[in-house]
């Protein structure tokens, strides 16, 4: 028996007045998730725990099976497993953005989504600098990693702002905090030091030139060390592999003990070679018991309140990914579709509502759900379902 879950990374949403009351699910032309729904079994999944946060990584955490009341350490760890970067049990690793800072004000938490190669010289930089205190690892364009070995004393009781959260609220009421905590009033000398190297360095200079923004901050964030987690093969005699562009996502995985496929044009963007998706994870069926797919798109195109390029994107799912892989299945299999959080249009964010999901097993009955979107699943015969069980159900447990 294979097993095939395929996430549309905020594809489902809130019905809006431009599509005559329908969500993005709903008009869209997809006729390979309606033959899943169809098909299989439906329900409404709760991908993140109330009280916690609608982020990729929790739902991720759930939908393999982790409960993240239980097992969640925030981003940092998380994304240094998608990066391969080892990280030993009194680590801290965090998220270290590239900011601009202007006038002590946030202005821009990606720093006008500056390239990879000039994050490359700038983050040497803060290494010549700050390497002393942790190692730095560049990432993809403003997305990098700091890492605290052997954190010291006090590390865990300090308290980080996420950036995207923050932006045009000046910086000064964010910083690292409680302010008194030596490791705190540490790492705020070095993001706003930071500023004094960054800004005078020739690629930013260039930057700034051209009419874009500096990358004139480094900003740390989301810390936390390895999450103790059961591998999947521990939890449930399945090989695991994962396609995902997004480090956070393939580090959920990692963490999971799946292997991580580098799949050639994964963009994490509407661009990515959906076709090459299918193939590569197609491919690794032949080896391997359950392959996770991830496809960043709708989430992007959420974020940006952009309707259209969000039905393009589930349409490409549907028709470049889906169908494929649909047809490349034989004999036993089961196969699931779902988003892992709404990016509802109107909010431009992530939501932590219930998402749709549907599972097609060979062999296994159908409910009389007839379409994959946010209102028919509600009539599905799982019913509403924790997120860390789908996993279960997938694997008939
Ligand atoms: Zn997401």
């Amino acid at each position: 028996m294979k097993f095939v879950i395929v996430v549309g990374d905020g594809m489902a949403d809130y019905p809006l007045e431009e599509l005559g009351g329908k969500t993005p699910l709903q008009v869209a032309d997809k006729p390979n998730m309606d033959w899943i729904a169809s098909r299989g079994r439906n329900g409404l999944l709760k991908t993140v725990p109330r009280g916690m946060e609608p982020e990729t990584d929790i739902a991720m955490m759930s939908i393999l099976s982790y409960d993240p009341r239980k097992y969640h350490t925030c981003r940092g760890p998380l994304e240094a497993a998608g990066m391969d970067i080892e990280l030993g049990k009194e680590d801290l690793a965090f998220r270290c953005n590239l900011i601009t800072e202007e006038k002590g004000i946030i202005a821009d938490y990606s720093a006008g989504h500056v390239t990879t190669e000039e994050a490359r010289e700038l983050i040497s930089a803060v290494k010549g600098a700050y390497g002393h205190l942790g190692d730095f690892y560049t990432g993809v364009g403003y997305r990098h990693l700091f890492v605290m070995r052997n954190a010291p004393r006090g590390s865990d009781k300090i308290k980080t702002a996420p950036p995207h959260g923050i932006v045009g609220e000046r910086l000064s009421e964010h910083l690292v905090k409680p302010k008194n905590n030596e490791v705190a009033k540490t790492l705020n000398e070095m993001i706003l030091s930071s500023k004094q190297i960054l800004s005078s360095h020739p690629t930013n200079i260039t930057r700034v030139k051209r009419g874009r923004k500096p990358a004139n901050m480094i900003w740390v964030w989301g810390q936390g060390k390895k999450p103790r987690m059961e591998t999947l093969a521990e939890k449930y005699g399945v090989k695991g592999a994962i396609v995902s562009a997004v480090n956070l996502v393939k580090g959920v995985g990692v963490c999971a003990g799946m292997n991580k496929l580098e799949v050639p044009g994964a963009t994490g963007y509407y661009d990515t070679n959906y076709e090459n998706k299918a193939k590569f994870g197609l491919k690794a069926l032949e080896d391997h018991d359950l392959v996770f797919i991830h496809v960043e798109a709708p989430d992007e195109a959420g974020h940006a309140g952009d309707v259209e390029r969000k039905i393009e994107a589930i349409e490409n799912i549907d028709s470049r990914l889906l169908a494929k892989i649909l047809d490349g299945l034989k004999d036993e299999y089961a196969i699931s579709i779902l988003p892992d959080h709404p990016t509802p249009i109107k909010v431009r964010n992530h939501v932590s509502d219930p998402v749709p999901f549907a599972i097609y097993s060979t062999g296994d009955q159908r409910d009389a759900v007839k379409s994959f979107d946010e209102s028919s699943a509600k009539r599905g015969s799982f019913g509403i379902l924790e997120g860390y069980k789908l996993l279960d159900k997938l694997l008939q447990l």
